[in-house]
């Protein structure tokens, strides 16, 4: 099948390696279908040439090019660029029909299947489920319906900044209009689902065929020891990602990733840090700093390609009020239950 690709996307060398991921777990599951990744300039040389023995195609896309109606959009919009490249998607028309799919997915078993939908079908978002969420969409490629899109994009914006603000509104019938076109929880279970409704996961989880780590923290965020074959990290029922979806992500980074990233330069053997698989010492974006020399010298590799996201600055006792007045509490945190209770008990002390 040499019409139809699976699509993803990658503006820099960290979702480059998802997308390397996401290639990799098509391909073990023995898909039919061409596989394309979309990369901007900002992609280094070494992780081109990693991309190109996974994926048929890696085509650059440059929404700067002056030529290109979506060079007047991001002049007017600069906070939609992600978003327009991910729209370039619908140039390939070299295919009749086409998946995207984020680089933050994982498919966890063949997904051939969705060819047989029409544009656009897509799975509903976890967060408001009369949208429709991006990361995982069929679409027909269409100069037409790019061009669209693109002048869409200039006269309307996207309501949530990003492309699923635009997407849902230009296919905006998608929640009413065709049954057909809701494609099931399955090919884009998103992981901030799974503790949102626990009794549901535990019922379907298993047939689970699409994992989209959505959200802020990206598996690349956690560190891996590939002795235990673990993620680090405190999995509270409240943490967002499953840890099993992270062990799988991280077992085809480690088995089939790391080796091609090496070979190519991307991760570059170091002096010091961790002994990856290997054999030779590794570190990533930056150094590790989790690895005593006991582990070091046991071969245990923990990688961090960036470091998590810092935590949000405490806010003031006034805007905390002003949040709450807005019906914004942090219900998880300083407004839990629990500490509601312990307030509430050293008043009546
Ligand atoms: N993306 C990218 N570079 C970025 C941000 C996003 O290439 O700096 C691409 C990538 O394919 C990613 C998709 O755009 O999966 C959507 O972004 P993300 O997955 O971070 O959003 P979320 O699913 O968490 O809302
Ligand atoms: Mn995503």
């Amino acid at each position: 099948m040499t019409d139809q690709a699976f699509v993803t996307l990658a503006t820099n060398d960290i979702y480059g390696k998802g997308a390397l991921v996401l290639g990799v777990s098509l391909r073990n599951h023995k898909t039919s279908r061409q596989l394309v990744v979309l990369i901007t300039p900002q992609v280094s040389q070494s992780m081109r040439t990693v991309l190109q023995k996974v994926f048929d195609e890696v085509m650059q896309v440059d929404v700067l090019d002056s030529k290109d109606s979506a060079h007047l959009t991001l002049m007017q919009r600069p906070e939609l660029g992600v978003t327009l490249t991910k729209l370039h998607c619908w140039t390939l028309t070299q295919y009749s029909k086409c998946i995207f799919m984020d680089a933050d997915t994982l498919v966890l078993s063949n997904i051939d299947e969705l060819f047989e939908r029409k544009e656009l079908s897509a799975a509903p978002d976890p967060g408001w489920p009369d949208c429709f969420n991006s990361g995982v969409f069929v679409f027909s490629p269409s100069n037409e319906t790019y061009e669209k899109l693109i002048k869409f994009c200039t006269e309307k914006g996207s309501f949530d900044g990003g492309d699923q603000g635009i997407l849902n509104s230009f296919f905006s019938n998608w929640a009413t209009a065709d049954i057909s076109k809701h494609l099931p929880f399955i090919y884009n279970l998103s992981s901030i689902a799974i503790y949102s409704y626990l009794p549901a996961f535990k019922q379907y989880g298993a047939n689970a065929k699409v994992v989209h780590f959505l959200g802020k923290v990206k598996p690349w965020n956690y560190s891996y020891d590939s002795k235990t074959k673990t993620v680090q990290g405190d999995f509270q029922e409240s943490s967002t990602l499953h840890p099993n979806y992270l062990n799988m992500w991280w077992e085809i980074f480690s088995t089939s990733v790391i080796p091609l990233l090496t070979e190519q330069g991307v991760i570059k053997p170091s002096e010091t840090g961790c002994k990856a698989l290997s054999g030779l010492v590794y570190t990533l974006a930056f150094s590790c700093g989790f690895c005593t020399e006991d582990e070091i010298s046991e071969g245990v590799m923990h990688i961090n390609l960036t470091p998590p996201p810092p935590p949000p600055p405490p806010i003031t006792s006034e805007e905390r009020k002003q949040k709450w007045e807005q019906g914004q509490a942090d219900y998880m945190g300083e407004d839990s239950f629990d500490n509601i209770q312990k307030k509430l008990d050293s008043f009546l002390k």
